[in-house]
């Protein structure tokens, strides 16, 4: 099937953020053959003709973090800190079916279409009852919709009083503690199992799907787990995506575990790389930017959870300054009430903007969109997020 787009504005998010005033776009399959000014437009025939005067052309928006369980428990979760916020998003998980994981999926993902994005990672975790969790049904609702999924199965072998700082426990508190530790940890060798199976029964890039590990934070996850999912994503080539530093309190954590920050030690494990994605990525030592800079590991900043959370500010500018690419996500629904990329993008234009700091230092429109665009399918490896010839123009189960 050829489609033609014509007179569009399109905004192209290429490397020198062009925009053509009157262009076309030339669809074929799945990938996009031209992008030029309407008057140089190949000639047809064309199965379909879309005129698009008045209308702008972005590239399909990514949402670089997201889980997609939350949107069943959307707007029901008070503001708490996320060691609080946590417990009560966790035990809703316990009740979740399958059927729960592929409505709440189909969900978050008409919303995410319907706003703009095309492609989306989930850092899945569901309900340990069911095989991988629930993830597949949540990948068979992102097929079923023809959205783009990047969807990485989160590990997690520690016990979760070993994770946050909890100092004195009241007594009251422990039944709750030992039931998160039950439902979320697993012995470090069967997930490791479960993460190659779940590659092994759901990669398939051509119907939307690149499955990957997912370790759920590096304070959560013993050093074999941690390299051991680093291996299944290099072996595989698919992406590794991970918390990191998203609290002060997992901060504090990391100089007690390792004795320096969550991010050095990821870096004296190997583990940091190009295919590396970091949830939040806020908590970071001033000295760590650098060395994050050469790694090629992309951060992923969520604006929305981290206010609705009080999380903290992550240090976007420190970021595009010393050459961090940044990519964009609305976190799961639990945290943000939504999945619309556009208020994240218009967040993160906003929030960088603080009072006696230099303006030439806050996060332009253009840098915003990179964001939500080509920093993304950068960190998952995907040939989108701009438009231009060769790259992916549209999912060929939504042709059909
Ligand atoms: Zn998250």
């Amino acid at each position: 099937m050829k489609t033609l787009i014509c007179n569009a504005l399109i905004v192209s998010m290429n490397e020198q953020n062009d925009v053509i005033e009157k262009g076309s776009i030339v669809i074929d399959g799945n990938r996009l053959t031209y992008v030029g000014p309407s008057a140089w437009t190949p000639k047809g025939p064309f199965d379909r003709t879309i005129a698009a005067d008045r209308m702008i052309a972005l590239p399909g928006l990514i949402n670089s973090h997201c889980h997609s369980p939350a949107n069943l428990v959307r707007g029901m979760l008070a503001s708490r800190p996320l060691e609080i916020w946590r417990a009560y998003y966790r035990a809703a998980l316990r009740d979740m079916r399958d059927e729960d994981f592929y409505a709440s999926a189909l969900l978050g993902g008409l919303e995410m279409l319907k706003c703009g994005a095309t492609t989306v990672l989930d850092h899945f975790f569901g309900n340990q009852a069911y095989r991988f969790m629930g993830a597949g049904a949540a990948i068979q609702a992102m097929r079923d919709l023809g959205l783009r999924h990047v969807v990485s199965l989160t590990l997690s072998d520690r016990n979760y009083e070993e994770t946050i700082p909890l100092g004195e426990t009241a007594s009251n508190l422990n039944d709750e503690i030992k039931s998160m530790s039950q439902s979320e940890t697993k012995a470090t060798k069967a997930w490791l199992e479960d993460c190659e199976a779940f590659i092994d029964a759901f990669h398939a890039p051509d119907e939307l799907t690149t499955p990957c590990p997912g370790p759920s934070a590096v304070q959560r996850c013993t050093d074999e787990l941690l390299t051991g999912a680093a291996a299944i994503a290099r072996n595989r080539k698919v992406p590794l995506h991970i918390h990191l530093a998203e609290t002060k309190a997992q901060q504090i954590m990391g100089r007690q575990l390792y004795g320096h920050s969550l991010l050095q030690h990821l870096d004296s494990l190997g583990i940091l790389g190009a295919n590396l994605s970091l949830a939040h990525s806020i908590w970071i030592e001033a000295e760590d930017v650098e060395f994050l800079a050469k790694s090629g590991a992309t951060a992923v900043h969520n604006p929305a959870s981290n206010l609705r959370l009080g999380s903290g500010l992550a240090p976007v500018r420190q970021f595009l300054s010393a050459g961090v690419p940044v990519a964009l996500g609305t976190d799961g629904a639990a945290s943000n009430d939504g999945q619309n990329m556009f208020d994240a993008i218009r967040l993160v234009a906003l929030i960088h903007n603080q009072a006696g700091s230099d303006f030439n230092q806050w996060v332009m429109l253009t840098e915003a969109l990179a964001m939500a665009t080509r920093n993304g399918a950068c960190a998952f490896g995907l040939d989108a997020g701009v438009l231009a010839p060769g790259k992916l123009g549209r999912s060929r189960r939504s042709m059909t």
